[in-house]
């Protein structure tokens, strides 16, 4: 089903010849920029457009699905390769449906809210197998009980809709009143476009938003201007602990000064009375991330707190923690499950965030090790072990390739790793170290399966066998992947 950009096309088997005055790129492509083509879609690339073949040449062209005939118009050629529009729908694919969101097209946010739910889990555990197979050369089990790696199917929500705990809204001019717009960057533009109710979110966030943008425009407060540099509010982050009702509001300033912020909390507090913590971050750079280095409490206090499956977490501002708490219960109930703990096991987990995965291992293993780069979070992780009696614990801040090493030589080994890393995978020295500690098994929590099938390549070369993989849906209708998988000592 997937066909990624990235595999380089092939080349079309006797197609038209095709001579343009465009670039030489496009000398081999049959095709003319601006032409009307007939397009049959066969799959779906990681970012959710459709991949479809025409006269033997492949075109990308979003909003088209796989089984679908698309009439589209060519739009930019290259060599082995072109994008085109989607102009009409010949014959829609049995999975198709209305996207519920009226600006879905214009976010891009979900870029598979015109699949329906069921496909949307179907492509996402045949995205995984794919990378296993095409990038970690692993054999995929092709029915329960014969040889190879086994991947079941993806686990789904019941009702996949306003599952988000957290909103990063980015704030700019707008040609409104008062001048402040907040929502999204327009798809593949910086534009800012303004939006007051997002349908993956919690309703609860998307209502501070809206307070917060209405009293930021109220009080005059001056949106941050990318292209000039000027302005005050940057972004406004949310969070909410879905299970206490806590919530968070973070207002990202380009700079120290917040003018009228004694008059912005004032009037937050009295608007939204569950808001535990307002926070300021300064980001002065002209960047894409959203933090700057700088945190301090407006009111309130630093941290809100959340639950995960009876285990209390303190969130700071700057703490990864997952953003569909529901989803995220099953995902570390199956890194638990694949660790096969009975109680007397060292564990080791590495990009441990505020230590979650840390502490539902901790009440089945023997001692627990985690390991995080970012300070703020380490120190969640232990005032959140202290916060639910739980002992068995140690936490350290800095690169895991660095100090899992360092444990390493201090004598700690450990019978599982768990390893849950940013969208990059592991980093080489981690894998290394994993290989010389030999622990029986590794669990590894991946949020990007073409690293992850990387990895795991490493992992099966230096003795290691991928046994089960399980996709779990943190982000419907987006087209993220996440996945826990299993691996033994061979
Ligand atoms: N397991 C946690 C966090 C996963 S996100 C949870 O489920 O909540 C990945 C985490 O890795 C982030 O908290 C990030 O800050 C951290 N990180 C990124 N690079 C790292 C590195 N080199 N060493 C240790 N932690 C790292």
């Amino acid at each position: 089903m997937q066909n990624g950009k990235n595999k380089g096309g092939r080349g079309r088997p006797g197609g038209r010849a095709h001579s343009g005055a465009a670039a030489s790129a496009s000398a081999d492509a049959p095709f003319q920029k601006n032409e009307q083509v007939t397009v049959d879609i066969i799959g779906l690339t990681h970012d959710g457009e459709g991949v479809g073949r025409a006269d033997g040449f492949t075109l990308f062209i979003q909003g088209a699905l796989p089984g679908e005939r698309v009439r589209a118009k060519v739009m930019k050629v290259k060599k082995q390769y072109g994008y085109a529009r989607m102009e009409e729908l010949l014959e829609a694919s049995p999975n198709r449906v209305q996207p519920a969101c009226p600006i879905h097209k214009e976010c891009g946010g979900c870029q598979l809210q015109h699949l329906d739910y069921p496909a949307q889990l179907e492509w996402k555990r045949q995205h995984v197998i794919d990378n296993l197979a095409r990038i970690g050369k692993l054999n995929v089990a092709q029915e329960p009980g014969s040889d190879g790696v086994v991947v079941r199917r993806a686990i789904g929500m019941d009702e996949p809709w306003r599952y988000r705990n957290k909103a990063a809204v980015p704030v700019g001019v707008g040609a409104v009143e008062g001048g402040l717009v907040a929502g999204f960057y327009a798809r593949g533009s910086h534009r800012i476009v303004d939006m007051d109710d997002c349908l993956i979110q919690h309703e609860q966030n998307d209502r501070v938003i809206r307070a917060v943008k209405r009293i930021g425009r109220e009080l005059g407060v001056a949106p941050y201007d990318e292209e000039t540099g000027h302005g005050v509010l940057r972004h406004v982050i949310v969070r909410t602990g879905v299970v206490t009702g806590e919530i968070m509001v973070v207002l990202v300033t380009n700079g120290r000064k917040l003018p009228q912020s004694d008059r912005m909390v004032q009037r937050i507090r009295e608007e939204l009375t569950d808001v535990k913590s307002i926070v300021q971050n300064v980001n002065d750079r002209s960047t894409n991330a959203i933090f700057g280095d700088e945190t301090h409490v407006l009111w309130g206090s630093d941290v809100i707190y959340d639950e995960l499956d009876g285990i209390r977490f303190a969130i700071s501002a700057r703490s990864f923690y997952q953003v569909n708490p529901a989803q995220t219960v099953e995902l570390y109930r199956k890194a638990v499950e694949y660790a096969g703990l009975t109680g007397s096991e060292t564990v080791i987990d590495a990009y441990c965030g505020i230590g979650t995965i840390s502490l539902f291992l901790a009440r089945q293993a023997g001692r627990v090790y985690g390991v995080e780069i970012v300070p703020e979070a380490i120190e969640d992780a232990a005032k959140n072990a202290a916060l639910n009696g739980i002992t068995n614990t140690s936490f350290e801040a800095g690169p895991a390739e660095v100090v899992i090493p360092r444990w390493r030589e201090e004598g700690i080994t450990a019978d599982v790793i768990v390893v849950d890393p940013p969208r990059k995978g592991c980093d080489p020295a981690l894998l290394e170290t994993i290989l010389a500690m030999q622990p029986e098994r590794v669990v590894y929590v991946s949020c990007n399966p073409s690293t992850l099938a990387r990895d795991l390549r490493v992992l099966e070369d230096g003795g290691y066998r991928t046994v089960e993989v399980t996709p779990v849906d943190m982000f419907p209708h987006t087209v993220h992947v996440e996945c826990c998988v299993f691996l033994v000592r061979v």
